[in-house]
C-alpha cells in the first residue's frame, strides 16, 4: 500500500532455540506489546511493529499458520535488500536459487537505505 508514511523495515539473522511456531507465537506478543491492534489496522496499511518469519535455516514449513519460507518474501525489495545485505549468497531452500537472483525484478518498489532518507 503506498498511501501510507514512510517505515522502516530491517532483517535480524540468529540463532533460535524456539520451535518454529512458539517463535511465532512470541513475535505475535511482541507486535501485541508495542501496541498492534491486528482488530484495527487496515491490509498491508500501517502497523505499529510487523515480524515476519522469513526463513528457519532450511526447514519448509507449510502450516495453517506459518509458511517458511515466507511466501512473499522474494517479490519484496524491501526484504530481499537488507537480507542480502545480511546473507549475501543465501539460497531459497525450496528452489536453491539465490536470493540474490530476485533482486532485478523488484528494483522499482521506492525503497531506500535509512540512512541517506534526507536525499529521498
Ligand atoms: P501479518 O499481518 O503480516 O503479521 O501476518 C498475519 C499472519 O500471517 C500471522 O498471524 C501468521 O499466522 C501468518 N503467517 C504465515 N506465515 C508467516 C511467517 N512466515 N511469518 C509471520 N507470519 C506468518
Amino acid at each position: 500500500m503506498l498511501d501510507q508514511p514512510d517505515f522502516l523495515n530491517a532483517v535480524a539473522a540468529g540463532e533460535c532455540v524456539l520451535e518454529p511456531l512458539e517463535l511465532l507465537r512470541r513475535c505475535n506478543a511482541l507486535e501485541a506489546a508495542l501496541g498492534r491492534d491486528r482488530a484495527r489496522e487496515r491490509a498491508k496499511g500501517p502497523r505499529t511493529l510487523d515480524l515476519d518469519i522469513l526463513l528457519y535455516g532450511g526447514e519448509l514449513i507449510d502450516l495453517p499458520d506459518l509458511k517458511v519460507p515466507h511466501p512473499g518474501m522474494t517479490e519484496r525489495a524491501f526484504v530481499l535488500r537488507p537480507l542480502i545485505e545480511l546473507e549475501p549468497d543465501l539460497a531459497d531452500p525450496r528452489t536453491g536459487r539465490p536470493f540474490a537472483d530476485f533482486l532485478p525484478s523488484v528494483e522499482t518498489q521506492g525503497i531506500y537505505p535509512a540512512g541517506l532518507a534526507a536525499l529521498y
